[in-house]
């Protein structure tokens, strides 16, 4: 939870409140702004997580530079040698996950258990990554001339512009990070402004397995003055964003405008089907896992379960008793299931779609209220929220929430869930459960998303497989697996003639 410290004092005791610096050129150092904001724990607001600079485009043009210097150097140092730097990176998050898990948690909000999976997705990711220095393969093919040599290398881009969200601190700083440095490229990121902790907490492990200064710049501060300045600026090469598809209209556009590498991964209105043979104690697990996870707050949250009529009745009275029980509260307390909304802007949406969705005429089956009693007044919390008799083209069922609220629709059969499945103008992530094995694969084919799970929710992803959706959720780059070695890298194609005389390509053919 960010807030703006010139607006709002800060309301705490605690004097050794942290201040973070911007991170620039291998030294902390604050913004020219002069200016400061607040990063609240959403679950407690009596607990401030740390101060972060407010920063300009002054800082970042700086960032720029400083990333610019570093880039003649580093694109110069071999792969293997960079990606040995991000091997050791992981090790010192192994060292360092449970206390930067902890800290995560009191900026985010989600449990404990899931704040250690995010660290543990950076670590994943950079093993992944430091493979791929020892690969970064590319073509070598026979030339159609004689005494000639052909083959395509990769080359970095340069200087990549980094702009995340607050949904997975670390883990999707990670999957911009890693393989751009290891790709040779040097970079520019600004965490969101609600989270910015867990990415310094990345950069401080970089830093300490050696990377070279300047080669990761961290600007913290708002969309506008930040990371539209990043966007624009002519000397970065590559913007990557994850976040709404709102935002990604706007850096889209304005990447398009100077040409550069552009990859946007945005939302979700994800789709999980139950058949009638599905197994039903599993399907529950999974849309309970994949709806409430995250307090929802996940793009590839499971936010529209599909289920077939013949066990509808059923799943819904299951699923909904279930819901009813699920323990919410502060992540740092074990037992807790569901945390908080990130802030008090995302719980207000969260309220109003509620509300939305019942003078639609859906069915609110439970939940619905803002948890405020207790300790729960210092927090962003409600209740887990269960729809049915939800229709396809209700806005509950079309449009992303981000938030503990799950509409159930019915469908007749396959064809008629893939079909509501697909209506949407989302693509990320969907599933389906079922026992019958030409079902599934009828599925893996018909369902139009980057990605499709078998028995499983929509959530779970892993690093080394391409990450990303179809139509609204993205410009068509994938995160993870090889597909960000592409982003990251631009081809270079050899030819080297040694046949010592002028050959001339598609004329010479010795006819
Ligand atoms: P957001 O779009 O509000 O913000 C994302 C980032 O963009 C933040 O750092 C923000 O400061 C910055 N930003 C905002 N306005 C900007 C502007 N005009 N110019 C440049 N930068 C700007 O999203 P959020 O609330 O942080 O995250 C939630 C959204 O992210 C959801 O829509 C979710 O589906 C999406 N998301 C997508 C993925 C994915 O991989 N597809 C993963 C996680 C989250």
């Amino acid at each position: 939870m960010a807030t703006d410290t010139l607006s709002r004092p800060a309301q705490t005791s605690d004097t050794q409140t942290k201040v973070f610096k911007n991170f620039i050129d291998g030294e902390w150092v604050e913004s020219s702004s002069g200016e400061t904001f607040e990063n609240r724990n959403p679950a407690d607001s009596r607990d401030l997580v740390g101060i972060f600079q407010k920063s300009n485009k002054e800082d970042v043009n700086a960032a720029v530079d400083a990333a610019k210097r570093a880039f003649a150097k580093w694109r110069l140092v071999p792969a293997p040698r960079r990606a040995e730097m991000v091997f050791r990176a992981a090790e010192i998050l192994i060292e360092r996950k449970e206390d930067y898990a902890r800290e995560m948690t009191r900026e985010m909000g989600k449990v404990l258990a899931e704040t250690r999976g995010d660290v543990q997705e950076a670590i994943d990711c950079a093993y992944y990554m430091a493979g791929e220095g020892r690969r970064l393969f590319g073509p070598t093919v026979p030339s159609e001339l004689p005494n000639k040599f052909a083959m395509a290398v990769r080359q970095p881009v340069g200087i990549c512009g980094m702009i995340t969200p607050w949904n997975f601190p670390m883990a999707i700083s990670s999957w911009k990070l890693l393989p751009a440095v290891v790709c040779g490229n040097t970079c520019v990121i600004k965490p969101a402004q609600d989270t910015p902790l867990s990415t310094f907490n990345l950069v401080r492990a970089l830093t300490d397995a050696g990377l070279p200064k300047g080669v990761i710049n961290v600007v913290s501060g708002f969309g506008s003055s930040v990371g539209t300045p990043i966007a624009e600026h002519a000397d970065v090469r590559a913007i990557s964003l994850t976040g709404s598809s709102e935002v990604g209209r706007i850096v889209g556009g304005i990447a398009a405008k100077s040409f550069k590498h552009c990859s946007l991964e945005l939302g979700g209105k994800n789709p999980m089907i139950v058949l009638d043979d599905a197994n039903l104690d599993l399907a529950i697990e999974g849309g309970l896992w994949g709806g409430f996870g995250t307090t929802g707050q996940r793009c590839t949250a499971t936010s529209r379960i599909i289920v077939q009529k013949g066990v509808h009745r059923e799943f819904v009275g299951r699923y909904v008793e279930r819901a009813k029980k699920l323990k919410v509260g502060n992540g740092l307390d074990e037992t807790v299931e569901m945390g908080p909304a990130i802030n008090e802007k995302q719980l207000e949406t969260d309220l109003k779609y509620v509300e939305i969705g019942k003078n639609e005429g859906a069915r609110m089956l439970c939940g619905g209220d803002r948890l405020d009693q207790g300790d729960y007044k210092y927090g962003w919390f409600m209740q887990p929220t269960v729809f049915t008799d939800v229709e396809p083209k209700m806005r509950i069922a079309q449009e992303e929430i981000f938030g503990p609220v799950v509409s159930i629709l019915a469908c007749d059969d396959l064809e008629d869930a893939v079909e509501i499945a697909n209506g949407i103008e989302y693509g990320l992530s969907s599933s389906i459960y079922t026992k019958d094995v030409n079902k599934a694969f009828a599925a893996m084919r018909d369902l139009y998303a980057g990605i499709t799970y078998i028995n499983a929710p929509t959530i779970g992803a892993e690093v080394h497989l391409p990450f990303g959706g179809t139509k609204a959720t993205g410009n068509g780059h994938r995160e993870g697996g090889i597909g960000a070695i592409e982003f990251y890298t631009e081809w270079k194609s050899v030819y080297v003639d040694y046949s010592d005389k002028l050959q001339k390509a598609q004329i010479d053919r010795g006819e």
